[in-house]
């Protein structure tokens, strides 16, 4: 069962990732291509920039494979260093803007990156651990940089008076981004390039915990955006507008959003922080995006916030909604909110650039399900000796396709436990997930293959146990974990965020559960919190919930 009207196999063409950029400022010269706070940016004036960055990047002495880190909120700056990076042959590393020093340092040691281009308020983490890096270059940009007159000059006022502004003073390996664009021309050298030259390396705990960087190369990168493209065939190049949410500095958001817009030369908006929810509103209402890739968690805040009723958000068409499941009252009730926008659920993962699954968007979308492999993607539901099991039964999601990475930096033993050669000699990506497939190809992840409860035997899956506590009119988020247990072993723990304005006691919360559940998956411990921890893209952390819980 494929998507009508989407080949199952795509030709890509084998160019690096700068290249998209390039094709669409040739085809869309004027049209904007990024947006921030008001600024905007054309196609043919980003291609200038992300080219006098590169030949900066040459002049400083990057060479190719040479690893350049990116720790920037998604901004103008964001791109420029992404394409710049990849049009000097180097290979990006993706750092996220809440690392502490110690997270930074790790991954610059880890990755060798020689390079590092931070926001100037981030400085100080790096001059904490900068004699322990190899970093010998940091770039620094101010979100000024980025501002039209007069908001360039308000912003460090602002900042001062707040007390958050950073100064960083003028070093010799200390290099400033507006000045570097300034004496650098647009013609940087030609780099030889192969489609398999690593291009990012994105930290990722993957299906094991432990942090490694996943090596993604041009093909993978550029197949995906070409894979995410073929699905969301009825968009229109050159007329779009994406809304730039969702963290570049994680793959999803790279590819979904900034990858895709700057592919379909569409204007990409960028939302500084996506956590203001009335800034997000007010910029939908103002731009009027058409597409809005996110993730459950955004959908769901969106839909709860009490101002949401005073904004029009009629522009949204298509919503890819990834990195976790979505909860049907969730993609219900966005529907109504936007009057009848596609938000479908996919799935995927760092080790395949992300994107492996997606339900049609102009098909038959199956809520509940990860819908069908996008073009190019093979998937199997496989045993623990890697054989396919027939549909209907649980067992490990394995896919392969152009988008499988090409195995983790330095890392021979955990990239031979993710990488396998299954029957028929592909290589394929053991993904860490429990899926099923129907008998129409609809796959469904039952759960993480590491977030199993057994308690008393019994094989409990918290996803299944939260969609029930999602239903529930009280409860706004909910996350489920397995707590020890001195008699079965574990046992099942519900953490709860309630909506404005209501009350459940656990009592309460459990008799719904009994009338929905088997007794073994009924939560026994119920706890109340604030809010729950997550992870930059806003993915709920189980695992950060058991260790602050409070039994
Ligand atoms: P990451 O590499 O950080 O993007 O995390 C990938 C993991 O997120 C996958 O292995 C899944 O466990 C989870 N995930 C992503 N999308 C979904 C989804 N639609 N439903 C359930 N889990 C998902």
């Amino acid at each position: 069962h494929y998507e009508k009207g989407v080949p199952h196999h795509l030709e890509v063409p084998p160019v690096p990732l700068h290249r998209l950029l390039e094709a669409s400022a040739d085809r869309f010269p004027d049209r904007v291509a990024v947006e921030f706070l008001g600024k905007q940016t054309t196609f043919r004036e980003l291609l200038d920039q992300v080219r006098r960055f590169a030949t900066a990047l040459q002049a400083l002495g990057v060479r190719r494979g040479d690893r350049v880190a990116i720790m920037l909120p998604n901004s103008p700056q964001f791109l420029i260093a992404f394409y710049g990076a990849s049009m000097a042959g180097a290979v990006a590393v993706n750092t996220s803007p809440l690392y502490v020093a110690r997270e930074l340092a790790h991954q610059m040691v880890d990755s060798e990156a020689e390079t590092l281009i931070m926001l100037d308020q981030f400085f100080p983490r790096y001059q904490e651990v900068a004699g322990e890096i190899p970093v010998k270059r940091v770039i620094v940009t101010g979100i000024q940089d980025a501002l039209p007159f007069p908001k360039n000059l308000l912003y460090p006022l602002r900042e001062k008076l707040k007390k958050r502004w950073t100064t960083v003073k003028p070093q010799s390996h200390v290099h400033f981004l507006p000045q570097l664009l300034a004496r650098h021309s647009p013609n940087p050298a030609r780099v030889d390039f192969a489609p398999d030259d690593v291009a990012l390396l994105q930290y990722t705990g993957g299906t094991t915990g432990v942090p490694k960087g996943a090596m993604l190369s041009h093909r993978n990168l550029v197949s995906n955006t070409y894979q995410c493209r073929a699905w969301m065939r009825d968009l229109i190049d050159g007329q779009e507008v994406v809304l730039g949410a969702i963290p570049f500095f994680h793959v999803y958001g790279m590819t979904v959003a900034m990858n895709l817009s700057v592919m379909m030369g569409a204007a990409l908006v960028l939302v500084p922080n996506p956590r203001d929810l009335k800034m997000l509103l007010g910029i939908i209402q103002k731009r009027r995006p058409t597409v809005f890739p996110a993730v459950p968690t955004l959908y769901n805040a969106i839909n709860n916030h009490p101002d949401t009723p005073q904004y029009d958000l009629s522009s949204i068409r298509a919503c890819i909604s990834g990195s976790a499941p979505l909860p049907i009252e969730t993609a219900h009730k966005f529907k109504e909110i936007t009057r009848g926008a596609n938000l479908v659920e996919g799935y995927g993962l760092t080790e395949t650039s992300p994107v492996t699954h997606v339900n049609p968007i102009y098909g038959e979308n199956r809520t509940g399900t990860i819908g069908l492999p996008l073009p190019g993607v093979d998937a199997r539901v496989v045993d623990q000796d890697g054989h396919e099991l027939p549909p209907g039964e649980i067992g490990e999601l394995a896919v392969s396709g152009p988008n499988v990475m090409l195995g983790y930096w330095r890392n021979e033993t955990e990239t031979a436990r993710a990488l396998r050669s299954l029957e028929g000699g592909a290589t394929w990506l053991m993904t860490g997930d429990m899926a099923t497939m129907d008998q129409d190809g609809y796959f469904r992840i039952v759960d993480r293959k590491k977030d199993l409860i057994i308690a008393g035997g019994y094989n409990i899956y918290p996803r299944e146990v939260e969609e029930v506590l999602y239903a529930h009119p009280a409860v706004l988020e909910a996350a489920v974990v397995g707590v020890p247990d001195p008699y079965r072993g574990e046992t099942v723990k519900a953490f709860l965020v309630l909506r404005p304005g209501t009350t459940a006691t656990a009592e309460e919360i459990s008799a719904f559960c009994r009338e929905r559940l088997s007794p073994y998956k009924v939560p026994r411990q119920v706890e109340f919190r604030s809010e729950l921890p997550k992870t930059a893209v806003g993915k709920i952390l189980r695992r950060a919930l058991l260790e602050s819980s409070s039994t």
